[in-house]
């Protein structure tokens, strides 16, 4: 059994994913943390009281527990977490030296940099996930803050393993971070088959009350890194009057609300209404009726570090069309289990769509492929490789920045 603290500042596992600061992070670790109990280890995660009233700590399951952190008002906007990274760490130490544990889990930049101090003053290894790379999203026109970039370099120096999602992520730590490869581990994320599986498309249609039709699919938070507009285009190009987008989730970020408004300005003004439905987001396990009811699921992401929605439309054996970028390089391989669309041009991703709306056959085989494809993805296998890179860093000696 290993004792892990498992650092979540920003967003709390027990937090519904789909809109807010909420999404893939959050059903990671609670997944994770999950698999991992199951395997006999004992995690805490820490994430900052993010609303009034919440109890000081909650017992998820025997080795899963939450502990809600006060630092700073319960309100912070995402963007000024950085100010009470530092009171979120002194109260981490805190609970740390009543409650020891044998390993640091950071996960997001913001957690890395609690992790970096502890591993320090502590003395303990830490493991880091990063989830988003500052300097990968700028490479799509998402800046981020210097001191973000900053404080990830400093983390990936001081990490005593770092994991990656895929290769491409572990080609973006050495490319852009100069991490030394030999500290980095791919651990892919999972999903959870027992839901998430292939089934009756008519019985899943019947269940959200669908009628006939095409159905293109959209599930995520609506922010422009997730490309929401080229699923809007993508359906306009497509020139089939009976088919339909749904669109499952809600507002994200400073520019959540304004996005959503500039969503439904654009399905306005390509006279698609009626056409297309915006869903609140679901309970994660709901979904999967989702993604069995649609055609097509578009995953037209500007960035994507995995994209565990791409890996949940394959498990359910729903034909993705993806981006070309980040963890959906490694998840949909192109004309085998879903096609992959290079540039953000609508008209690319409608001729993808087409493909596969027009040939059954085609459609059939992406979908068997996705499916058989998805079951080497088990949040049970992630947890048992996870165990072991914790084995292996308890016994090794750590990397120190300041040696
Ligand atoms: N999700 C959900 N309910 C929703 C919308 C999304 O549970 O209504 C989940 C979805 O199943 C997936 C996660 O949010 O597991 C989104 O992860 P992804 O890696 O695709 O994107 P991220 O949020 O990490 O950018």
């Amino acid at each position: 059994m290993t004792r892990v603290a498992v650092l979540s500042l920003h967003t709390s596992p027990l937090v519904q994913p789909g809109s807010g600061d909420a999404g893939g992070m959050n059903v990671y670790v609670r997944e994770l943390v999950s698999s991992l109990a199951q395997v006999g280890d004992d995690c805490t995660v820490y994430v900052r009281r993010w609303a009034d009233g919440l109890p000081e700590s909650v017992d998820v399951e025997p080795g899963f527990k939450v502990v809600h952190v006060p630092a700073g008002p319960v309100d912070l906007a995402k963007e000024q977490l950085p100010h009470i990274v530092d009171e979120f760490t002194d109260r981490v130490r805190a609970h740390l030296e009543a409650d020891p544990v044998e390993i640091l889990h950071a996960n997001y930049w913001l957690s890395g940099v609690t992790g970096h101090r502890l591993k320090h003053e502590l003395d303990l290894p830490l493991i880091s996930t990063f989830h988003t790379l500052a300097r990968v999203k700028a490479e799509t026109g998402d800046l981020e803050p210097q001191s973000r970039i900053d404080a990830e370099s400093d983390v990936v120096a001081c990490s005593d393993i770092i994991t990656a999602n895929s290769v491409t992520e572990l080609h973006e730590l050495v490319t852009h971070y100069n991490a030394d490869p030999a500290r980095i581990e791919i651990v892919p994320p999972g999903v959870d088959h027992a839901f998430f599986s292939p089934g009756s498309r008519h019985g899943a249609r019947e269940a959200l009350g669908l009628s006939g039709g095409p159905l293109l699919l959209f599930v995520g938070r609506i922010q422009p890194l997730k490309g929401v507009d080229v699923a809007v285009r993508t359906l306009g190009s497509l020139d089939m009057p009976d088919a339909k987008l749904m669109i499952v989730g809600g507002s994200s970020g400073m520019e959540g609300d304004r996005e959503v408004e500039r969503t439904w300005d654009l399905i306005d003004s390509l006279g698609l209404d009626g056409r297309v439905t915006i869903v609140s987001p679901q309970p994660h396990h709901v979904l999967s009726t989702y993604y069995r009811a649609a055609d097509v699921c578009l995953v037209p992401s500007r960035s994507e570090s995995f994209g565990l929605v791409a890996l949940e439309a394959a498990a359910c054996g729903a034909p993705v069309v993806a981006s070309d970028v980040g963890g959906l390089r490694t998840l949909v391989d192109h004309e085998r289990t879903g096609l992959r669309v290079s540039g953000r041009d609508p008209e690319d991703y409608a001729a993808a769509t087409r493909r596969i709306l027009d040939d059954e056959m085609f459609a059939a085989s992406l979908s068997v492929r996705a499916s058989e494809a998805a079951t080497s993805y088990t949040w049970s296998s992630m947890a048992n490789r996870l165990n072991r890179v914790y084995e292996t860093v308890r016994h090794q000696a750590p990397v120190d920045c300041l040696a």
